[in-house]
């Protein structure tokens, strides 16, 4: 790990300490304002243990929906609170702002062990601007910054990577928490230099949001595996009909420019499950790619996809996977993409590194019922996304190097 990490550094170092912590708490709330699905707060809870068991007093921030700058009662992060109290059982505390003098006197009450949560740091104009002000108001309530939050790694926001700079300019260090960590591991490490044949598996609605990621992946990985709606833009590309399927007309030079680049390495369904209407109650056909007639919509790929993908699969020794193969929110149009998710848990049994990106894939993998099979499910589309096209993330760049790296340059 390049970076410096929570997991190094000792309860010493943490007691009494103030310690600023971004997490990613951007939970749906429900319509009579509890938490829904609270898994994004379940997986900081060890990053938070490892700072209460520290004894630090640990001020916590995070954004929830789009309140666009300005306090907005349904955005509120109290329910959270509420939330976290119960799942910490206690020593949880809220504040009502998210900068400010009681965001401060807040923070100054806590005693050892204790957790803090600052309202929505989206209630203040300047996070998305990344404003050093706001950044400079946080950094005053502590001298150690962990970055927890992977899933908004990817935006360079005030409280993701102005503040750990303000942090480290003034002397602290800012460290990636144990969730950050696994995730790096996991999406950035082990796939830079990948146990082969490396197998990446594509899909999802655009082509654009991933092309960059088809363009960084194609040079590394022994076969890319593409379906879902991405993939009928390359049909279009191949001259094949699509009927009225989603397609993005403006990117079929791109996917020509990678069917080129990607030679045999790229494979596309050889079917489709079709109908008319992408509903419940469709009537389907499966049909070979070339057999798509006018006014239908290809929903899933066909089952020779399916086998075909199997087949990769179960020869690879490390997968990465985004994007689903159909429609699979759609009964008829899910069997594609939970036959690869099974295919997925079938290489992680046999000891394949098996990693999953992207908010779709990961309810995809869940109800296919695999996620505990797999290597690691990823908690961030965007972020796992950037990484995966190898761009870097400004919420982990913000992060001091390790030490070792440190005694090495
Ligand atoms: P992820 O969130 O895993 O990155 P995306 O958001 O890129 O995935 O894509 C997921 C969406 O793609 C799903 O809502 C799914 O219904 C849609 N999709 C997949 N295949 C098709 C298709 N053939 N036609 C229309 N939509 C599709
Ligand atoms: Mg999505």
């Amino acid at each position: 790990m390049s970076k410096k990490t929570l997991a190094e550094l000792s309860s010493d170092v943490l007691v009494g300490r103030h310690v600023l912590v971004r997490v990613d708490f951007n939970v749906p709330l429900q319509d009579d304002g509890t938490v829904g699905d609270d898994a994004r707060i379940r997986r900081t809870l060890p990053t938070l243990r490892r700072l209460r068991d520290a004894g630090a007093r640990a001020v916590l921030l995070s954004h929830l929906g789009r309140p666009g700058g300005e306090p907005d009662p349904t955005c509120s992060l109290e329910p959270v609170a509420d939330r976290l109290s119960e799942l910490m059982e206690g020593g949880v505390r809220f504040a009502g702002e998210t900068a400010g003098e009681e965001a401060e006197a807040a923070a100054g009450d806590l005693d050892d062990g204790e957790l803090l949560l600052l309202e929505n740091t989206r209630f203040h104009p300047g996070e998305t601007t990344n404003d050093p002000e706001l950044a400079a108001a946080w950094a005053s309530l502590g001298d150690l910054y962990v970055g927890d939050a992977f899933g908004t790694a990817h935006r360079a926001h005030a409280s993701t990577a102005g503040l750990p700079r303000a942090i480290r300019d003034a002397g602290g260090d800012a460290v990636a928490g144990l969730l950050m960590e696994k995730e790096l591991r996991f999406l950035d490490e082990a796939l830079a230099d990948p146990e082969r044949p490396f197998v990446a598996v594509l899909g999802g609605a655009k082509i654009s949001g991933k092309i960059d990621v088809v363009h960084a992946l194609l040079p590394r990985v022994d076969r890319l595996l593409l379906g879902g709606a991405m993939a009928n833009t390359f049909f279009l590309a191949l001259g094949l009909e699509v009927g009225e399927s989603l397609v993005e007309e403006d990117r079929v030079e791109m996917a020509r420019e990678a069917m080129e680049e990607g030679g045999e390495k790229l494979l596309l369904p050889v079917d489709c499950v079709v109908a008319e209407e992408l509903d419940t109650g469709a009537t389907t056909r499966t049909v070979p790619r070339d057999e798509v007639k006018e006014g239908e919509r290809i929903g899933d790929v066909g089952p020779r996809t399916r086998e075909i993908f199997a087949a990769e699969l179960a020869r690879a020794r490390s997968v990465v996977w985004n994007g689903p193969m159909g429609v699979f929110e759609l009964t008829p149009f899910a069997g594609g993409t939970l036959a690869v998710a099974r295919s997925a848990a079938e290489a992680a049994d046999a000891g394949a590194l098996v990693v999953v990106g992207g908010g779709d894939s990961g309810s995809a993998v869940e109800e296919a019922g695999v996620t505990d099979r797999l290597t690691h499910v990823s908690t961030g589309g965007g972020a796992s996304l950037e990484l995966l096209a190898g761009n870097p993330l400004p919420g982990v760049e913000a992060l001091s190097e390790s030490a070792e790296v440190e005694e090495e340059t």
